[in-house]
């Protein structure tokens, strides 16, 4: 039989805002007890057409209930839904409106915030807030050109603790934080391009520097169906959850396999929604949402967009993840495994200022900041307290000459565990101040005196003086 797939990607990420999306909680919730407690029930309401939804109804005939639990300042009376929403968060809206820029797409005139209809209990008011930003675009793979059909922002649902004799437990610390949603056409043609297409989606939202890191911060969603000798005869389905990249093209070919094998058994393919599991197969969730999901926000007003809003975000918006890796790698001369881990790394406009302003070796500025500060982590500095301006000082003091590269390691153990201490007080209290070169003539000197030379006498000096002696000035003067 000759099958053939159509699939499409739908990704999911949470914005590092300040604030959530329709309130001034915090978007960053911290681990943390709750503080209280509140319990729900929930039915299946009309939409606006009078219909009842399919997918409301099955979850509705499950009649369960729902705990909610509450949190210190990620919780406020919007996200219990005793509240009307605040005004959209700017910051969001900005952000997808660079995602859509990045991508080609047509960014809409008015932003028209729409309800969908959720019944799982994951929203506390029964549905979600969703708002197409971006229509169109594309993005250029190994096999081809992948359109993109909408880019939306959204509001995160509550997060789910556990679920036991029909009660469920939701905490609403993650209810509201402000997601992009961008879903591509049926352009995907199968499980390891699937991957590369969620790849490149994923890079584009990070270059933006303005989303959140971490397990669950992004999660896919896959639209496969299939189609026999060309005619279509699938039914779409839906695989929701995917945290794991390594994982979606298992995913999609197990799914492609299981609609495969019903077709050729003579069974209907049925349109569902499926949920994915951590070994890579899929378990049935519910039956495919009907359009009677959407219906208008009525206490959001809409946001118009201007052109001039538009063009001023053109103006900053930063380079395509392809661009940014050939320049770190032709240009700056970085390896290509150490542009990896900084061209989406959060430290990369603290990285574009270095080396720019203080034009100090771009490969010893990565290494800095992704590399040894990593390593100290593993080692169990409390590396947090190296913010950005500590940083900067670093270099600064580096590029004056008061240390050697080989020290920036103990320099930075030592300010991370104390952290109100200045670099130059941390370098003098080491003794790791660099070499003068008049020390380091009379320390030669010294040494070939004792018959040592070439070689053998720039490698005892390293053993002896490795972390205040400049390799390239010893070598110089021997
Ligand atoms: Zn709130």
């Amino acid at each position: 039989m000759n099958i053939k797939m159509m699939g499409g990607v739908e990704i999911h990420q949470r914005l590092a805002t300040d604030e959530k999306l329709f309130c001034s909680c915090s978007a960053q919730p911290k681990d943390g007890k709750p503080v209280g407690e509140i319990v729900r029930k929930q039915r299946a309401v009309a939409g606006e057409l009078g219909e009842v939804d399919l997918a409301a109804l099955h979850e509705y005939s499950r009649d369960r209930t729902y705990r909610y639990q509450i949190f210190p300042k990620t919780t406020c009376l919007v996200e219990l839904d005793e509240e009307p929403p605040h005004p959209m968060n700017r910051d969001a809206l900005e952000t997808v409106i660079e995602v859509c820029l990045l991508l080609g797409s047509r960014v809409v005139d008015e932003v028209q915030v729409m309800r969908k209809t959720v019944i799982d209990g994951s929203n506390t008011a029964g549905f979600q807030r969703t708002a197409i930003v971006g229509l169109g675009g594309s993005i250029q793979t190994s096999k081809g050109e992948v359109g993109i059909q909408t880019i939306c922002l959204e509001e995160e649902s509550s997060g789910i603790v556990g679920e036991k004799d029909g009660e469920v437990t939701y905490r609403l610390d993650r209810l509201g934080i402000p997601l992009i949603e961008i879903a591509t056409c049926p352009d995907v043609k199968d499980g390891e391009h699937a991957r590369e297409v969620v790849e490149k989606l994923g890079n584009i939202v990070r270059i933006t520097g303005k989303v959140q890191r971490g397990i669950g911060t992004i999660r896919q969603d896959l639209n496969i169906s299939i189609s026999k000798s060309g005619a279509s005869e699938g039914a779409r389905v839906e695989i929701k959850g995917v945290q794991e990249l390594g994982l979606i093209g298992k995913i999609v070919e197990r799914e492609v396999a299981r609609q495969a094998k019903l077709l050729e058994e003579g069974k209907g393919l049925e349109s569902e929604v499926r949920r994915a599991l951590s070994d890579g197969e899929t378990e049935y969730m519910r039956p495919m949402p009907g359009s009677a999901r959407l219906y208008p926000e009525t206490d959001v007003p809409p946001i118009k967009i201007s052109r001039e809003w538009v063009e001023e975000i053109r103006k900053k918006l930063p380079e395509k993840p392809e661009d940014r890796r050939e320049k770190l790698v032709e240009e700056l001369k970085i390896g290509e495994e150490l542009a990896k881990k900084i061209m989406l790394s959060k430290n990369y406009p603290l990285f574009e200022k270095v080396v720019n302003e203080l034009k100090i070796e771009p490969k010893l500025v990565a290494a800095t900041l992704e590399e040894t500060i990593v390593s100290l982590r593993r080692e169990g500095a409390p590396v947090d307290n190296l913010n950005e301006n500590k940083l900067m000082e670093l270099f600064i003091e580096y590029k004056c000459g008061k240390f050697v590269k080989a020290a920036i390691p103990e320099v930075l153990r030592d300010v991370s565990r104390n952290p109100t201490q200045s670099i130059s007080h941390s370098v003098e209290k080491l003794k790791l101040e660099k070499m003068s070169e008049a020390e380091l003539r009379r320390i030669v000197e010294e040494k070939r005196k004792a018959g040592k030379s070439g070689k053998s006498l720039i490698e005892e000096m390293m053993r002896e003086h490795r972390l205040r002696v400049d390799m390239k000035e010893l070598s110089a003067l021997v």
